[in-house]
């Protein structure tokens, strides 16, 4: 397969770069001190707000949007898409800036999908122009969540009302003080078939009965000011024109979500292991023990070799996926979907670690990105669904392709 990017994409990959060094670059010291100071835990960086407006401006804004969803998209498809994700993963905060983050991302996507006009004009709306942030409330910390059907959040009607009671955690994106709505998955009726019990709801965020437990930490880190919330919902009230395409289509509306978020995932993470990757060979180049350069001892050049061929892996099979979403479509690629959303989180790490290996002591300090990077890497082999589960779709998939053979 040919991976040539195509024209369009080349020359918006060339802007996104321009538009990094020429406006982020010179801030991105002052971002990570301001992160860094506990005293602005869940606070925003000011300089947010005035980065976005100039990407809006420059016309990189809402590009994950794929071309199917005319007006409303810039026009990429997946695969011009993956380079411009992969940039942006470079650095780990910057795809706010271009209103291209998870969850907002996934949760736009299942608006302009699945959502009513009012639902498109109330949320979706605000969230495209990046006025507004939200999350997704699906995992439960009482039920193993990675089998979506074991949730147990209710959602009842009650006159004009659906009424929400349940407890959510994981809920990314809860602890910002912008996310002003949640898409919460629920069951709406225990006794239908199994999947066909769930449904999603829009809850704003300033719903009486929702209540913010706590934030997670992802190990040490609190991802501040997105975070991870543990979310009460206890007799939340929204009105039933909140519920999002129908009773019982919560885990069609899941499947659909969770399909470009994994993929987009994927490109961020070629992004942030390319970067680690370049820090490994520079390093590699600066330091010298027993006489001689990093770079020049066997067992370091083993480990950029290696290193090499594992982000090309990520970096092939990501873009391979991304071109069978745009010819064939998220269902039928979800063999593709599964596949990069266990083996390039691994993949990534590994070139991660070892960039952390090369950089002794220094690379598990926060002096540099990769002690962050590797955290974040290594929790995306859980979040969206672990490994395990995507492996058992694929190995569920290819059994079954092998089965119909040899019964040909
Ligand atoms: C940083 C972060 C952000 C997240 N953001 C969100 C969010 O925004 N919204 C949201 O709803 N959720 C979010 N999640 C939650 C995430 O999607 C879940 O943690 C994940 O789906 C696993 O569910 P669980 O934690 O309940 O684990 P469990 O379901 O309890 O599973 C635990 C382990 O069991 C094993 N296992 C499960 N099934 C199988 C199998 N078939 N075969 C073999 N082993 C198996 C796996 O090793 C798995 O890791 C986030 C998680 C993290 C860490």
């Amino acid at each position: 397969m040919n991976f040539e990017y195509a024209s369009k994409s080349k020359e918006l990959q060339a802007k996104l770069r321009a538009f990094i060094q020429e406006h982020i670059v010179p801030v991105e010291a002052e971002y990570i001190a301001f992160q860094q100071n506990p005293e602005n835990l869940w606070k925003r960086w000011e300089g947010m707000e005035k980065l976005k407006k100039k990407a809006k401006q420059a016309g990189l804004w809402n590009l994950f949007l794929p071309k199917d969803y005319g007006d409303l998209s810039p026009g990429l498809t997946n695969l011009e898409y993956a380079p411009l994700a992969e940039i942006m993963g470079e650095k780990i905060w910057i795809s706010e800036v271009f209103n291209c983050s998870a969850p907002d991302t996934g949760n736009m996507e299942v608006l302009a999908k699945y959502g009513s006009e009012p639902q498109k004009e109330k949320w979706l709306k605000p969230l495209m122009n990046g006025e507004i942030r939200s999350a997704f409330l699906m995992t439960e910390p009482e039920v193993a969540s990675s089998d979506a059907t074991n949730i147990e959040t209710s959602i009842v009607l009650e006159g004009d009302a659906y009424v929400i009671n349940g407890r959510k955690w994981w809920s990314s994106g809860g602890m910002d003080s912008h996310c002003k709505f949640a898409i919460v998955m629920g069951k709406t009726d225990f006794n239908a078939p199994r999947h066909q019990q769930q449904s999603m709801v829009i809850v704003p965020m300033d719903t009486e009965g929702l209540r913010i437990i706590r934030p997670l930490s992802v190990l040490g880190y609190y991802d501040s000011p997105e975070g991870h919330a543990e979310i009460q919902m206890t007799n939340v009230r929204v009105p039933k024109e909140n519920l999002i395409l129908g009773e019982g289509r919560g885990f069609e509306i899941a499947q659909g979500r969770l399909g470009p978020g994994r993929i987009h995932h994927c490109m961020r993470a070629v992004g942030l292991a390319a970067r680690c990757y370049e820090l490994m060979i520079q390093r590699s180049l600066e330091r010298e023990t027993f006489g001689k350069k990093l770079f020049q001892h066997g067992g370091c050049q083993e480990m950029i070799a290696d290193s090499k061929a594992d982000l090309e892996s990520a970096r092939l099979l990501t873009l391979s996926c991304a071109s069978a979403i745009d010819s064939i479509g998220p269902h039928k690629a979800r063999d593709l979907i599964a596949m990069i959303k266990y083996a390039v989180p691994n993949l990534a790490i590994r070139v991660i670690d070892r960039a952390v290996q090369v950089h002794g002591g220094a690379g598990v300090c926060s002096d540099f990105i990769l002690a962050r990077a590797l955290a974040s890497m290594r929790t995306l082999r859980i979040a969206d669904g672990p490994d395990a589960v995507h492996k058992r779709t694929v190995a569920r998939i290819e059994v079954n392709k092998s089965y119909r053979h040899s019964k040909l």
